[in-house]
C-alpha cells in the first residue's frame, strides 16, 4: 500500500530528528511491504528565511495531498522578537494545526521500564506510569484577541461550547479503550472560561460509560508529581495541556521520548514530538529523535491502521533501551552513548 506523508522538518534538531524518523518508516515499509511517500515542506523560522512567512501556501498545500503529516520543531532564537509586527515560527505551527482543522492534541506518557533512572523522580512513583494528556488545540488564550501597547498588553481566552464538547467526547473515546477514567482539569474557582469548560464537560461525561472528576490546574500539576499513576486520561484546555504535558514529560526521564499526535475534522492528522526545537543542542548530533520516532507509531497506528507495524517499532525501542543504548539525555553511567543518527540505526536494525 502507499501511503503519502508530508515531512516538515523544521529548525534546530527539527531536521537532524526527522531523518531518523524517516529511516525508521523505510525500514517498516521494506518489513511490510508499504510505501511511505515522502513529500518535504518548510515550516518555521526556515520558511521565514526563504519564504518571508512561518507557513508558506506550498506547504499547506502538501499538507492537504497527504495522507499524514510528520513535522520536527519550530523556533530559535535567530527569530525570537519581542516585536508585535514581526512574524514567528510558532505561528507556522498554530496556523498549520489550524488549517488542518486538528482539534485534540494526544499525548501519551509511559514509563519505560528501561529509564527507570533516569527520571529525576523515586522509582516507585514513576513505575507503571500509562497516561494519555488531551489537550485541546484550536482555542484559549493562544488564539484570542492579543493588543500591545507601550506600557500594556492583553491576550483574551475565549472558549466556545463546541469546542468544549467535542475534544472532551474525543478523550472520553480515548478513556473507553483504556482504564475508562477521565480527569478534566481548569481553572474553575477563577477563570470564566473554566467554569464554562467544566460545565460542559460534566454534561457530556456524564453521557458516557467512562468514570470522570474535575481537577484545578494547580492542583493537577501538584498531582501529576506526587502520583502520577492517578491518571488514565486528562483532558483540558489549550495552554494548561502545552504546560501539563512538559511537566509530565519528566515522568519518563526526557522530553526527548514523548510523542504526540493531533487530530480533527479532516482526515490528515499530525504527528510531532513535543519537545521544541532544542536550540542548546542542535547540530551536535545528540538530540533524542525516539520520540519523533514514537510519533510515528502513532501514525501507524491512528491513521493507517497498521497495528503490527506500529507494534514493530514499539518492540524495537524497547529492545535497544534494553541492549543499553542512550542518547545523551536519558545516559546513565553504565550504560552505552548513542548519538542521534545511531539510535536511528539502532531501531531500525531492530525492525
Ligand atoms: P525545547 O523543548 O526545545 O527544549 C527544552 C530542553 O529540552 C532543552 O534543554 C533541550 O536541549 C531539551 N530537549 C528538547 N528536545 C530534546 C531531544 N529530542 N533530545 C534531547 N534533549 C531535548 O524548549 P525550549 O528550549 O523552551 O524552546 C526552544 C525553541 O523551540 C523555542 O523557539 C520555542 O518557541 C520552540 N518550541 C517549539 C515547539 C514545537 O515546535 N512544537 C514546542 C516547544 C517549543
Amino acid at each position: 500500500m502507499n501511503y503519502r506523508i508530508s515531512v516538515l522538518p523544521g529548525d534546530g534538531i527539527g531536521p537532524e530528528i526527522i531523518v531518523e524518523a524517516k529511516k525508521v518508516l523505510e525500514k517498516v515499509g521494506e518489513k511490510f511491504g508499504h510505501n511511505f511517500d515522502f513529500s518535504e515542506g518548510l515550516i518555521g523560522g526556515c520558511a521565514i528565511d526563504k519564504e518571508g512567512t512561518p507557513l508558506p501556501e506550498s506547504t499547506i498545500e502538501l499538507v492537504g495531498e497527504s495522507d499524514a503529516v510528520l513535522l520536527g520543531a519550530v523556533g530559535g532564537p535567530k527569530w525570537d522578537t519581542t516585536d508585535a509586527d514581526k512574524v514567528r515560527p510558532e505561528q507556522g505551527l498554530l496556523g498549520l494545526r489550524k488549517a488542518m482543522k486538528t482539534f485534540a492534541n494526544v499525548r501519551p506518557v509511559k514509563a519505560y521500564k528501561e529509564l527507570k533512572n533516569a527520571s529525576t523522580l523515586k522509582n516507585e512513583v514513576i513505575e507503571g506510569v500509562d497516561l494519555v494528556i488531551v489537550r485541546e488545540l484550536t482555542g484559549g488564550i493562544y488564539f484570542g484577541e492579543q493588543k500591545r501597547g507601550s506600557e500594556e498588553a492583553s491576550d483574551t481566552c475565549e472558549y466556545k461550547s463546541s469546542e468544549i464538547s467535542r475534544v472532551v467526547k474525543f478523550a472520553a473515546k480515548i478513556a473507553g479503550k483504556r482504564q475508562k477514567k477521565v480527569t478534566s482539569v481548569d481553572k474553575a474557582n477563577v477563570l470564566e472560561t473554566s467554569r464554562l469548560w467544566r460545565q460542559k464537560a460534566e454534561e457530556i461525561l456524564k453521557s458516557t460509560n467512562v468514570e470522570f472528576s474535575h481537577m484545578l490546574v494547580d492542583n493537577c500539576a501538584m498531582q501529576l508529581i506526587r502520583d502520577p499513576k492517578q491518571f488514565d486520561v486528562i483532558v483540558t484546555e489549550n495552554m494548561f495541556g502545552d504546560i501539563l504535558s512538559d511537566e509530565a514529560a519528566m515522568l519518563t526521564g526526557s522530553i526527548g521520548m514523548l510523542s504526540s499526535g493531533s487530530f480533527g475534522e479532516g482526515k490528515t492528522a499530525l504527528f510531532e514530538p513535543i519537545h521544541g526545537s532544542a536550540p542548546d543542542i542542535a547540530g551536535q548530533k545528540v538530540a533524542n529523535p525516539l520520540g519523533t520516532i514514537s510519533s510515528c507509531v502513532l501514525m501507524l497506528r491512528h491513521s493507517f491502521d497498521l497495528e503490527n507495524e506500529a507494534q514493530a517499532i514499539e518492540n524495537a525501542i524497547n529492545k535497544v533501551l534494553e541492549k543499553g543504548y542512550r542518547t545523551l539525555d536519558i545516559m546513565e553511567n553504565d550504560k552505552k552513548q548513542a548519538k542521534t543518527d545511531e539510535m536511528g540505526d539502532l531501531v531500525a536494525q531492530e525492525i
